[in-house]
């Protein structure tokens, strides 16, 4: 039987050329651990991790070291630009039934895009969406509609559970979502993106932030991928971007992703590559961190806006916002990382600094988890003052 040809919605093009593979506006700078508490007890929302990126002055510039969208998901970018050139015929090469589907799920979304964003912003224009009416919002109508299980699952320690208030009374599976193990970090994943039943090893997970507006932080991150002296020096098409999280929040979603993906790589060795994303999302932004558990690189995505905007109101969701989330959502197909080797000389050391529990790390892991219990972090010198000491003379 000859395949059906395959025509998708001309917009995911023009989010691809005009913004996803414009050069320098999507990018992924590469980190280097500076210290964390990898190697205590602590929960993610304890989780220390400071960082630095990897910097070049090659040209007597300080410029931070990113790669770009292309550069990452190679694959689903070339595949993407083969079915444009295939044109209004569409596009009839052999495809693998997972690729269809997920191509699939994007056209879809794309074609009924009005339907989905009026449910989003229903939700998160209500003043009292709580963080889980927001997770259960991203999951029901924009993250699980482009993961390949086409479902997701919400943290079940979340609070105030009810069913998607957009109004299509959709109740979400609130599932035990903890990750990690006791005696390092650990702790429960906000939304969890699941895989294929087939393909188990493409889960992703999100990270919710609900307050992310700018003028409501007073801590403030700020990271430059390119420095102010460097926009007089070169062409004005230099984009600067800048990402602002509340530090606090930011360190934790990266003990996340590095725990994640640690533990992806120990349930599925024989995955391709262990680039494995998370997504930190809020009712504004959205930005990708990944972690590359085998060759230890950790890359931060930059922040962009998921709507756009009139006199600050959310009118629709950018084509780009889709087609990028939808690549990361289905990395395993689309994301070759063919770069890998440029990228090896760019370790973020997170193995060094967790040394003392690094075997805890590589071998116990934990997922599905509903209770962590506590460990002691350093041993209680009082409680052995009372119960067994050792004279010394
Ligand atoms: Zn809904």
């Amino acid at each position: 039987m000859r395949n059906m040809a395959l025509v998708l919605d001309k917009r995911i093009f023009h989010a691809l050329n005009n913004y996803l593979c414009e050069e320098k506006k999507f990018l992924f700078g590469v980190l280097k651990v500076k210290s964390c508490n990898a190697t205590l007890s602590v929960p993610f929302s304890k989780a220390e991790c400071k960082y630095d990126g990897y910097w070049d002055d090659t040209y007597g510039i300080s410029e931070m070291c990113a790669i770009s969208f292309q550069t990452i998901f190679d694959k689903g970018v070339s595949l993407l630009k083969m079915i444009e050139n295939a044109g209004e015929d569409g596009w009839t090469d052999e495809i693998d039934d997972h690729t269809k589907s997920a191509l699939i799920r994007l056209n879809e979304y794309i074609e009924n895009k009005d339907r989905h964003v009026k449910s989003l912003l229903t939700v998160l224009n209500m003043d009292d969406a709580s963080e889980t009416d927001i997770s259960v919002v991203f999951g029901e109508h924009l993250l699980g509609l482009l993961a390949p299980s086409k479902t997701y699952r919400v943290d079940g320690r979340s609070k105030g559970k009810q069913c998607c208030r957009c109004g299509c009374d959709a109740f979400p599976a609130f599932n035990n979502t903890g990750i990690g193990h006791e005696e390092v970090w650990h702790g429960y994943i906000d939304l969890v993106l699941p895989s294929y039943p087939s393909y188990e090893d493409m889960q992703s997970i999100a990270k919710i932030v609900v307050q992310m507006d700018e003028e409501k932080q007073s801590k403030k991150r700020k990271l430059d991928f390119d420095g102010e002296e460097k926009k007089t020096s070169r062409e004005k098409s230099i984009v600067t971007v800048k990402q602002v999280l509340p530090e606090k929040e930011y360190e934790q979603a990266l003990a996340q992703t590095i725990v994640f993906s640690l533990l992806q790589k120990k349930e599925h060795p024989a995955l391709k590559h262990h680039m494995i994303p998370n997504i930190v999302i809020s009712p504004k932004e959205v930005e990708v961190l990944l972690y590359d558990a085998e060759n230890d690189i950790l890359l931060c995505g930059n922040r962009f806006r998921l709507f756009v905007e009139k006199n600050s109101e959310r009118v629709t969701l950018f084509d780009y916002s889709i087609v990028f989330l939808w690549m990361v959502l289905n990395y395993k197909i689309f994301c070759s990382f063919s770069k890998t080797e440029t990228l090896k000389r760019y370790k973020s050391n997170f193995p060094i600094f967790a040394a003392g529990k690094w075997e805890v790390y590589e071998n116990n892991l934990k997922s599905n988890v509903a209770h962590f219990n506590a460990v002691e972090n350093s041993p209680n010198v009082q409680f052995f003052l009372q119960t067994s000491v050792k004279l010394l003379k």
